[in-house]
């Protein structure tokens, strides 16, 4: 619930921005922020202090959407105290529902999308000066951050999105219709950030799209996503670099050799598979079927050393029978995923899936949803088990979420988080850990 203060500080430029939803709504987030700063805005993470708030949106669920709705609803008794204060919509809700939004709020004053970011100058203005509202929600007609100021969370491990939007249309997905086509962000724009970043001392750069595998097919040169992890690998100074998401179609052989050869790109893939029935994945237009994803599974671990994969899987798809579902706990069994997104589909109006028969009852979804991860915990049980007693290497990223004093953590190049007792210091570093407890999602540790 959010409490009435009593006093405003209406003096000063503060913008309070809230974000849900992916990484790569987060890194608009940061590229947000640096915008707002350099307009002479400070950041504050208290809403009450604010006069800017800006709600960075996600709609890949209904639930969020309702989540995000219910929090502009309770905007409004913000507003209707202090007149100065504007409220701003972006992200995937916004460009989904675009003036849908105006319609059950009116007093939301902007609404625009991420590529509109180097125009939040003038759509404040307009809405500050001109007393008028602002939409626009189109894509910019190329992907580039290019002299747009980035104020990012971490110090230590950088978002950097390498393309936007997406051209697969599986059919539950609104991501298509949110975000637009695909558009691959200039190779020489991206190496010069990381070799910004690298002399600022971050260490691992983590590459965002909804699709990497398919990077650079709609540049002009010839660009694809193995080159660009070759260059971005030979730039001194960062240790990792990470990358999600990838498509199973596009998952190549050539990919796989890259991540063989360059030792800075860690060893985890995020490899959605969604379901293990071919009838339901074919349904989902997902393009491939359970015997090509095990077989890329198959290359991956063949070749490529003590990697660990992880997944993406939705439950009661509609038409999703029992023995559908029991493919998927099949492929969770064989696969051995080390973590898994599991999610209950969810119905969004403008995906094909919405206008299917036979949809899952809820309560059937989630007895589904229980299952798989009962299951999954199985599986990630067993696996960290084996990794007692081992030593492994950990970016040191953050004091440990319990705030318990002088406990930190970090990740492995598998992306496991451990936990440790250790120093300040040692935050950005790379240490090596002995492994002495497990937990499905977490192993415990001590500094060697
Ligand atoms: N582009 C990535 C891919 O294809 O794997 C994933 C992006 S999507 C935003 C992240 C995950 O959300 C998907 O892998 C899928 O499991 C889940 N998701 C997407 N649409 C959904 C829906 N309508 N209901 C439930 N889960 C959904
Ligand atoms: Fe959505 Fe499929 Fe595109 Fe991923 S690949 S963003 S799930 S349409």
């Amino acid at each position: 619930m959010l409490i009435q203060p009593n006093n405003h500080r209406e003096n000063h430029l503060k913008a309070f921005i809230k974000t849900f939803g992916c990484q790569m709504n987060v890194n608009d987030s940061e590229y947000i922020a640096g915008q707002l700063v350099k307009l002479g805005y400070s950041l504050t993470e208290d809403i009450f202090e604010s006069n800017l708030i800006l709600l960075n949106t996600c709609c890949v669920r209904a639930k969020v959407e309702q989540k995000i709705y219910s929090l502009i609803g309770k905007i409004k008794k913000i507003k209707e105290n202090n007149s100065n204060v504007i409220l701003g919509i972006c992200g995937c809700m916004a460009q989904k529902e675009k003036e849908n939004i105006f319609k059950r709020a009116p007093y939301v004053d902007f609404i625009f999308s991420p590529s509109q970011v180097n125009n939040l100058e003038e759509i404040t203005n307009t809405v500050k000066y001109g007393n008028k509202k602002y939409i626009s929600c189109e894509n910019a007609p190329e992907f580039s951050f290019n002299h747009i100021p980035v104020k990012r969370e971490s110090k230590i491990s950088a978002w950097i999105q390498i393309m936007r939007g997406c051209n697969n249309y599986c059919s539950y997905c609104v991501v298509p219709y949110t975000r637009g086509p695909e558009q691959s962000r200039g190779v020489s724009e991206i190496v010069s950030e990381v070799k910004i970043l690298a002399k600022n001392k971050y260490k691992e750069m983590f590459l965002l799209g909804q699709n990497v595998n398919s990077y650079g097919n709609d540049l002009s040169q010839s660009a694809t996503f193995s080159k660009l992890l070759e260059l971005l690998n030979n730039i001194n100074g960062i240790e990792r670099i990470r990358f999600t998401t990838s498509h199973p179609k596009d998952f190549s052989f050539d990919l796989i050799k890259t991540i063989k050869k360059c030792n800075k790109i860690c060893n985890h893939i995020h490899l959605p598979i969604q379901s293990g029935s071919n009838k339901i994945l074919k349904m989902m237009n997902r393009k491939y079927d359970i015997n090509y994803y095990n077989n890329i599974i198959k290359e991956i671990r063949n070749n490529i050393d003590n990697i660990a994969i992880t997944t993406d899987a939705m439950v009661g798809f509609p038409g999703e029978t029992e023995e559908d579902f029991m493919d998927t706990l099949r492929a969770f069994k064989e696969i051995e995923f080390d973590e898994a997104y599991t999610f209950i589909y969810s119905n969004r109006e403008n995906a094909i899936a919405s206008i299917l028969p036979d949809q899952v009852p809820l309560k059937l979804k989630k007895e589904r949803l229980w299952r798989l991860i009962e299951l999954q915990k199985d599986i990630s049980t067993k696996i960290n088990k084996k990794l007692e007693g081992e030593i492994l290497e950990v970016l040191v990223d953050k004091k440990s979420k319990k705030n318990i004093k002088n406990q930190f953590s970090g990740r492995t190049g598998t992306n496991k988080t451990v936990v440790f007792t250790g120093k300040q210091d040692l935050l950005g570093e790379l240490v090596k850990v002995k492994i002495i407890k497990s937990s499905p999602w977490t192993l415990y540790g001590e500094l060697i």
